[in-house]
């Protein structure tokens, strides 16, 4: 039905350490997306499911509030809030899924951590460039769309399909549906659409869950996004490319949450001849980059050369340390090195 792509060596291993392993964690990357959210929920509610007791959600910081439905949510334990707690669960877990991140600078605060736990690590995740000296077990696979898939994938290899319940499927069709900014993107695989009939048939309701995610806009978001859009966004049609720019002020102003510039990047690129968007924001300690693009140009290498970063070829990010003037003046040098 679905064809086995992950290499069966890697499922006995992966299948083993689910079946003899006591104390879970399952660690995902730092400012946690839907796939990190929904990848890690998604096999924390099967290992629940098949009867294991002691498995933890461990994340850095703080997640959107548009996530806060998800099954499971309330029990994931951010380092942030709880950096004791959470340190403690990964000193004692035998095994740490580290789910949608390959190397531990995503962790940022939360890496050293779990760099140090002596549990056995599992990197489930679909990033290019994968660091291979952190996890035991490396699953690393840039040809799927999101790590939720791969966990779906991994359930069904390890033949347990019958315990992903209808939490987890509706945790793994989230992260699936928000990495393919609900299937715009990357999406364009037939199997990809089998996987989902058989979440369908786990129970999920897959309208409801698009309205859980996309249409919980507060005021100010909406605002915000009006305001980026009319006063901020700037246009090089030389090079098919706009900018995105907001500083703390104007985010204060608008009464920032966590999660509300989510999807803002994509904005330009339904614009005629706009190929490259990148996004600048000011956060507390460094200048968060955004960048994404259609067709050919690869944002992971523009990331990876400015900013600190990388990613997939038509969604990246990065980070830049300095002012947010800096930071223009470093992307439209780049845009000139790049698109010259
Ligand atoms: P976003 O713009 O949504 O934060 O990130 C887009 C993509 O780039 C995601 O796949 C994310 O994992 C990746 N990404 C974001 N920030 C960084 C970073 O600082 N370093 C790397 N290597 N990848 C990043
Ligand atoms: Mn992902």
């Amino acid at each position: 039905m679905i064809t086995k792509i992950i290499r069966e060596e890697l499922i006995q291993r992966a299948k083993k350490y689910v079946e003899k392993g006591e104390k879970f964690v399952i660690v995902a990357h730092v400012s946690p997306d839907g796939d990190a959210l929904g990848s890690s929920l998604g096999l924390y509610h099967f290992l629940n499911e098949y009867g294991k007791d002691e498995v933890n959600v461990v994340v850095p910081n703080e997640f959107p509030e548009f996530y806060k439905w998800m099954p499971g949510i309330k029990e994931v334990v951010i380092h942030d809030k709880y950096p004791e707690f959470a340190e403690q669960l990964l000193a004692e877990a035998d095994v740490i899924f580290c789910l949608d991140f390959n190397e531990p600078k995503r962790l940022e605060k939360l890496g050293p951590a779990v760099v140090a736990a002596p549990g056995r690590k599992v990197m489930i995740d679909h990033h290019l460039n994968p660091a291979t000296d952190f996890c035991r077990v490396v699953i690393s696979y840039p040809e799927f769309s999101s790590t939720s898939e791969m966990i779906f994938r991994l359930i069904c290899r390890i033949g347990m399909f019958d315990l992903m319940n209808k939490k987890a499927a509706e945790c793994i069709y989230t992260g699936m549906m928000t990495d393919t900014g609900s299937f715009t993107y990357n999406s364009n695989k037939p199997e990809t659409y089998i996987i989902i009939s058989e979440l369908i048939k786990k129970g999920i309701d897959k309208d409801e869950i698009y309205r859980k995610v996309n249409q919980v806009s507060s005021e100010g978001r909406l605002r915000l996004m009006g305001y980026l859009l009319y006063e901020k966004m700037k246009v090089y049609p030389e090079q098919q490319t706009a900018l995105l720019t907001l500083d703390r002020k104007e985010l204060a102003r608008f009464n920032y949450r966590p999660g509300d510039t989510e999807g803002f990047v994509n904005l330009p690129l339904g614009m005629n001849g706009v190929s490259f968007s990148v996004f600048l924001r000011e956060d507390e300690e460094y200048i968060k980059v955004s960048l994404r693009s259609v067709g050919d140009f690869p944002c992971n290498e523009f990331a990876a050369r400015y900013f600190h970063g990388g990613g997939h070829k038509n969604a990246s990010g990065g980070e830049f340390l300095g002012s947010l003037e800096d930071a223009i003046q470093v992307f439209e040098k780049g845009l000139k090195e790049f698109k010259a």
